[in-house]
């Protein structure tokens, strides 16, 4: 389409939000952080929910919904909580700089705000952790405000209405312009949920289900047969694989050996066991000097060399690169004092730690092959089988 105007305005084929907020009024999707039909949104839920869905499955953040609202019903009982206490709640749900800027973000409310979410886009984009797509959320949803959230499901939907040529990136303006156009003057945080569940149900990425749809006879993508096609997408380029290893040191009475990572960058602030640095050109002889050194003399440290290599590689990917550990254990005696900078931890308690789906993938594969499965609580991967952005 012709970046000038709107493709069909002048036909008359403009996709009308009436249409679609009559269908959204019979097919809402049901779900826990929604307000009844015609009762405000309460924004702290808004704002909880949509954090928790950033790059994440309704489905997952389900019970970690409930789980927060639940241990902290208001946004002052949040700002309130230990951060780590936080980031323990959150372990398992991924991309844990949202953990960190959740609980960041309650305490600005509570102190810039007296406690109350500000009902402005603007100002609620100034939160931490609050991006474009999550202000206008909220100012949507939670204030009826002019404001059109556009993500993934909403760009695909939009790009097919008006079979969009530019490829994402570069047409999320174009896209952004577009779905502001489609706003109507009333029920704003009707139509965003709307969108929202047009985009998650029936303008699905493969097979979209355009019977079904209010507004397929406006949609020039379903009109031209070819709605898979749509978004166009500039060609991938895959972030080159990365490699290295894992340690993980077990003593006799049932610990393991754990450190924090640092609060900033990849997967901050996350309990882990030691690894190597992780590289594109990782040697495993030259990674070995990386393994923690365990013991306070010289011939408990002979023993300390007796790391075993276990058979096969935990693999992972994060949003820019693959990554793969082989993982190395060691059996300590009783009394084996941790280094600097690192605690043992009881294996029958790692539930309550924050280790991330890498770091369980880990030690579920050392525990495997050494003790026997242990309970690593309930982070075995329920997010999206995509990729994973720390
Ligand atoms: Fe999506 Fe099909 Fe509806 Fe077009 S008609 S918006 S492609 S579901």
């Amino acid at each position: 389409m012709s970046s000038a105007g709107v493709w069909g305005e002048e036909k008359g084929l403009f996709p009308q939000a009436g249409v679609l907020l009559t269908w959204y009024d019979r097919q809402r999707r049901k779900l826990p952080w929604r307000s009844p039909p015609g009762e405000r949104a309460d924004p702290y839920r808004v704002w909880l929910s949509e954090i928790m869905l950033q790059q994440t499955t309704v489905k997952a953040v389900g019970p970690y919904y409930a789980r927060f609202l639940a241990r902290w019903p208001s946004i002052e009982s949040l700002a309130a909580a230990p951060l780590e206490e936080v980031l323990k709640t959150w372990a398992g749900l991924g991309y844990y700089a949202r953990a960190r800027n959740l609980h960041a973000c309650a305490r600005a409310i509570v102190e810039r705000h007296g406690g109350q979410f500000p009902a402005s886009e603007a100002a609620l984009r100034a939160l931490p952790g609050v991006g474009g797509y999550t202000a206008a959320a909220i100012a949507a949803i939670a204030f009826d405000l002019p404001a059109v959230p556009v993500d993934g499901n909403v760009e695909r939907v939009v790009a097919r209405l008006f079979t969009v040529a530019s490829p994402l990136p570069a047409a999320k303006p174009e896209l952004r312009r577009l779905a502001h156009a489609l706003m109507p003057r009333q029920r704003t945080g009707d139509f965003a949920q709307a969108l929202m569940d047009l985009g998650a149900t029936l303008c699905t990425p493969k097979r979209p289900a355009c019977a079904l749809c209010p507004w397929q006879d406006a949609c020039a993508a379903r009109r031209a047969g070819d709605a898979e096609n749509y978004p166009r997408r500039a060609p991938k380029r895959e972030g080159e694989l990365r490699r290295g290893a894992a340690f993980v040191a077990l003593r006799a009475d049932g610990f393991v050996l754990l450190r924090s990572r640092p609060a900033r960058g990849l997967l901050g602030g996350m309990t882990e066991v030691p690894t190597s640095e992780w590289h594109t050109d990782f040697d495993e002889e030259t990674g070995m000097g990386e393994a923690p050194r365990l013991s306070s003399s010289c011939r408990e440290r002979e023993r300390n060399t007796r790391w075993r290599r276990l058979p096969g590689r935990v693999r992972h990917v994060f949003t820019h690169f693959p990554l793969e550990l082989c993982v190395y254990t060691a059996e300590l005696p009783v009394g084996t004092p941790a280094p600097a900078g690192m605690r043992w931890a009881a294996v029958v308690a790692l539930a309550d730690e924050a280790l991330p789906s890498l770091m369980r993938k880990v030690l579920a594969h050392a525990l495997a092959a050494g003790r026997g499965l242990i309970n690593t609580g309930p982070a075995q991967d329920r997010r999206r089988p995509a990729r994973q952005r720390a």
